[in-house]
């Protein structure tokens, strides 16, 4: 008898030591397309009073929040591939939009399959081709719709009735209750198109905010008098380029109830695309509001004024979606018992300009777009309601997945596990700066091209193609209202930092062209943008 109680003894023994080895925790990574730090309460922004994002906010108070967490790269595509890599753009190979990204390269998503995990993503990929390091996908293409979208599943496209936000949700949840392999843990990338650009709300939330008036950002009618000029000849101007059409779908006629759809522009072909239910119960919501709007015939700061409102309410009637979508996951979590040895974390690929500085979109390095939220709540492992103010960038994801998964780290990756910051730690040796870089340029918003260094005070650009700079003390002057380039107090600390910009780009290996471009190109290229 005694050889097989020791059989069945070993057999015991074999199992529960599978089942520790697989007590690694599960990671839900919710990542939605520029949502803005400032625009979820827990980050305290001045839109904070609006309490656009309680569902967040309770993640918030329940894990770790990083106050100083930045992209490196303020561009949708470049900074999923760093995600994606643990490497700066020059190194991944997606510097721009305009790029394909090389699934072929290594990703964090296939070192965890390797380490033993199930992998999934659903929603916006925004890296073209098929991905690849998942057990289970299905992404929009390209930017994707927000009313009954395309998809690219394992099985070809399809098309999916129902609001974007919702529907990438109700995939998750399915992973989640059917698609789970019980005996792995998992990794579950929940990726928003919400609330991108032409901001899209839920039927539910069309006259959410319709009773209340969005605070203003102090700097709504900055000039940019004394940045460099580049600030002077963008083009993302809620005033001269937001357009009331294409970004707002106001109707351009005044008396429109019973026309039919215009079909030019982009919120207005996806119009076309949706239900006869669907386009009544917007039309219905929308009808009044342009109404009065024609009605009061607005010019100068009152239109600008108009067009902050309509914006900012339709990015935050977005962004209530992607809250509800937290919400839902993480009861989805509680009810399937999971919630406890399960990672929640958010973030956004980086900030926006939400009328700051007067400006929609993101791509310089100033703070709003500068910043990314991230926000992780780890049960057991972060203090509730804890907040780090160390440097972090989305370079460090990669290798906290890794770290997280006990996998190895491999030594090519240029981020750093935040695990001992998740842990209340705090490392004497953590980075004193970050480094960033953007490329997109000449091109949509005209943003020239720009690298530079941030420390926890100070802030060191340049824009290289001009050979522009400028230096901003955030402590002091943290609208960045005072470009203190030209002045003489701060020449011996902005040499330092060159200094230190140059050692970055070193470290980082950055052998991206950086040289000023001939003054014939900056003739022709500048007047295109200029005011
Ligand atoms: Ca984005």
């Amino acid at each position: 008898m005694k050889p097989l109680f020791s059989i069945i003894s070993l057999g015991i023994a074999l199992s529960t030591a599978a089942f520790s080895a697989d007590e690694r925790p599960n990671i839900v990574f919710i990542f939605t397309d520029d949502h803005a730090p400032h625009a979820i309460g827990a980050y305290d922004g001045w839109l904070k009073s609006v309490n656009p994002t309680p569902n967040i906010d309770k993640l918030a108070s329940e894990g770790m929040l990083f106050v100083n967490s930045f992209c490196t790269n303020s561009i949708c595509g470049p900074s999923r591939a760093v995600i994606q890599t643990g490497k700066h753009s020059h190194k991944n190979g997606f510097m721009n939009n305009g790029n394909t990204f090389d699934w072929n390269q290594q990703t964090f998503p296939k070192l965890l399959q390797k380490a033993g995990y199930q992998t999934a993503i659903y929603g916006k990929s925004h890296l073209k081709g098929k991905p690849q390091g998942y057990d289970s996908w299905a992404v929009l293409p390209g930017q994707g719709l927000y009313y009954n979208p395309d998809m690219i599943t394992e099985d070809g496209q399809i098309t999916i009735e129902g609001y974007c936000t919702d529907i990438v949700t109700d995939m998750a949840v399915e992973f989640l209750k059917e698609k789970r392999d019980a005996n792995k843990p998992f990794m579950l990338m929940v990726q928003h198109k919400a609330p991108h650009r032409n901001w899209m709300p839920a039927l539910r939330h069309l006259n959410l905010y319709d009773d209340i008036e969005i605070p203003e950002p102090a700097t709504l009618f900055d000039e940019y008098l004394d940045n460099a000029p580049p600030a002077r000849h963008q083009e993302l101007e809620i005033d001269r380029h937001m357009h009331i059409n294409y970004d707002l779908f106001l109707d351009l006629t005044p008396d429109f109830a019973d026309l039919p759809i215009r079909t030019d522009k982009s919120a207005w072909r996806n119009l076309q695309r949706m239900t006869p239910e669907q386009v009544k119960a917007w039309r219905a919501a929308y009808a009044p509001k342009d109404k009065a709007f024609h009605e009061a015939k607005l010019t100068g700061k009152d239109l600008v004024r108009w067009k902050y409102q309509r914006y900012a309410k339709n990015y935050l009637r977005s962004v209530k979606g992607v809250d509800e979508s937290v919400e839902t996951l993480v009861n989805t979590l509680e009810e399937l018992d999971l919630d406890d040895n399960t990672i929640v974390i958010y973030s956004s690929d980086q900030g926006f300009y939400i009328g700051d500085h007067g400006w929609y979109d993101k791509r310089w390095m100033y703070e709003e777009s500068l910043k990314m939220p991230f926000i992780v709540k780890w049960p057991g492992v972060t203090n509730p309601g804890s907040r780090t103010t160390k440097m972090v960038q989305n370079l460090d994801y990669a290798s906290t997945f890794l770290d997280i998964a006990g996998a190895a780290i491999p030594s090519d990756l240029q981020g750093v596990s935040l695990v001992p910051l998740l842990k209340g730690e705090n490392p004497d040796d953590w980075r004193k700066s970050i480094y960033y870089h953007y490329y997109e340029y000449p091109s949509v918003h005209m943003v020239p091209r720009h690298n530079g260094i941030r420390t926890t005070r100070y802030k060191l650009m340049h824009f290289y193609e001009f050979d522009e700079w400028e230096f901003y003390d955030l402590k002091s002057d943290p609208d960045e209202y005072i470009n203190l380039y030209g002045n003489p107090e701060y020449q011996g600390l902005i040499k330092r930092m060159k200094k230190q910009l140059d050692d970055l780009e070193a470290k980082y290996e950055d052998d991206s062209d950086m040289s000023e471009k001939p003054q014939s190109w900056q003739d022709e290229v500048r007047p295109m943008a200029a005011k």
